[in-house]
C-alpha cells in the first residue's frame, strides 16, 4: 500500500494496538493536540533500517481494540499490520510531545469551550517559566526546534503576555521557535520582535458560520486578520493555520478557505477531527475523503508556490497527525 493511503487509514482509525517488546520510551502522553487526555500515542515511521523518507511519520493513539496493530520487535524496530499488509518501520521517540521538537503547552487549561476540544475538562495547569526552560534543557541534545502553544488560562491578553515571557526565556537555546496561540491584534508583531520564526494561528473551521457554532466567544475574522498581518512579518510559508476536517463543512468549503489562505501566503494544515468533548459522537473523516482533500491541498499549495517541507517548527514540521503535501507523497 502506498504510504499516503496507509497513513490515511491510520488517521481514519485514529489508533493502533501495541504489542511486542516493552515500548514505554516510545509512548507519549500529551496535554494538547488530538491526543490530549488519552492513554498515550506513538509515532511510527516507515522504512526498515532508517526511515525511507526523513520525517515521514504518523501518530496514532494506543487502543487495545484497534483493528491496526503495531508490533514492537525491540530497539525501536516495529511492524505495522494493516489490512492484511505488514509495513516495516520504526517507533520514533518523542522529545517533548513529538519527535525532534520540544513542543510545550504553556497553559494546559482554557476558559473557552470550543466544542471539539477536551482541554477545558482536563486537570491542566500553567507551567512556570523556569520549569519550561528546564524541560527544554532536558531534551536539548535531541531537538531541532522549540514550539510553544497554550490554552487561555484567564484572558487572551494575559495569556499572550505570559507566552511572550516564556519565549524571551527560550531564546538562549538558539533554536528556531514557533508559536501557536489565540492571537490579539498585536501578537504577530510582538512575537516577531522576540525572534520567533514561525506562527500558527488556528482558524479551526472552514467557514465563519461554523466557527461561531464551534468556538463561542472567539473570532474567526480576528484570526484571519492576524494570519494576514503575520505574512508581512514572518514571510510567505512561515505562517500556518490548522483547519479541522469533519465538523460538518463540505470539501468545497475547505477548498475555498485553502485558496483564500494560500492567496495571502498562509499554509493551511488540514487536521482530521479527533472526536472529543461535545463532539465525541461524531465520526472521524474517512480515508477516502482525507486522500481527496490531500490532492486538492497539494494542487492549491503548488499553485501558490508554498511548500510545507520548509517548515521548521510545529505541526507542519512534525506531520504526525495530518497528510502533508510534499512529505506524504
Ligand atoms: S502534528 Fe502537531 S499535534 Fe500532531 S503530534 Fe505533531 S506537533 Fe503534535
Amino acid at each position: 500500500m502506498e504510504w499516503k493511503r496507509l497513513k490515511a487509514r491510520v488517521l481514519e482509525t485514529g489508533s493502533v494496538r501495541l504489542s511486542g517488546e516493552p515500548s514505554d520510551e516510545y509512548v507519549s502522553r500529551s496535554a494538547a493536540g488530538p491526543s490530549a487526555g488519552t492513554p498515550g500515542s506513538l509515532f511510527f515511521s516507515p522504512g526498515g533500517g532508517r526511515p525511507s523518507v526523513p520525517g515521514r511519520r504518523v501518530r496514532a493513539g494506543i487502543d487495545d481494540n484497534s483493528p491496526i496493530e503495531v508490533v514492537h520487535r525491540g530497539a525501536g524496530a516495529a511492524d505495522l499490520l494493516i489490512d492484511g499488509e505488514t509495513v516495516a518501520g520504526r517507533l520514533e521517540p518523542a522529545a517533548l510531545h513529538c519527535p525532534r521538537q520540544a513542543y510545550i503547552t504553556v497553559s494546559g487549561t482554557c476558559i473557552f469551550h470550543c466544542r471539539y476540544c477536551p482541554v477545558p475538562e482536563l486537570p491542566g495547569r500553567r507551567k512556570g517559566v523556569d520549569e519550561i526552560v528546564r524541560m527544554v534543557e532536558s531534551v536539548a541534545d535531541r531537538i531541532d526546534a522549540v514550539s510553544i502553544t497554550s490554552g487561555v488560562a484567564s484572558s487572551i491578553e494575559e495569556e499572550e503576555a505570559y507566552v511572550l515571557e516564556v519565549v524571551a526565556a527560550l531564546r538562549s537555546f538558539g533554536l528556531p521557535i514557533g508559536v501557536s496561540v489565540y492571537p490579539c491584534p498585536e501578537t504577530p508583531a510582538r512575537l516577531h520582535a522576540l525572534g520567533v520564526v514561525e506562527v500558527k494561528f488556528n482558524i479551526e473551521t472552514a467557514t465563519p458560520e461554523l466557527f461561531s457554532e464551534m468556538c463561542p466567544g472567539l473570532s474567526w475574522e480576528g484570526i484571519r486578520e492576524s494570519l494576514s498581518s503575520s505574512v508581512a512579518l514572518f514571510g510567505r510559508g512561515r505562517v500556518y493555520s490548522n483547519v479541522i476536517v469533519g465538523l460538518g463543512e463540505t470539501d468545497a468549503d475547505l477548498a475555498r478557505l485553502m485558496e483564500d489562505l494560500t492567496g495571502t501566503g498562509v499554509i493551511p494544515v488540514l487536521r482530521p477531527l479527533t472526536p472529543a468533548a461535545s463532539l465525541a459522537d461524531r465520526p472521524r473523516p474517512s480515508a477516502e475523503r482525507l486522500l481527496a482533500l490531500f490532492e486538492t491541498q497539494g494542487r492549491i499549495l503548488r499553485r501558490a508556490g508554498l511548500d510545507p517541507r520548509r517548515a521548521l517548527t510545529m505541526c507542519a514540521a512534525c506531520t504526525g497527525c495530518d497528510l502533508t503535501p510534499g512529505r506524504d507523497a
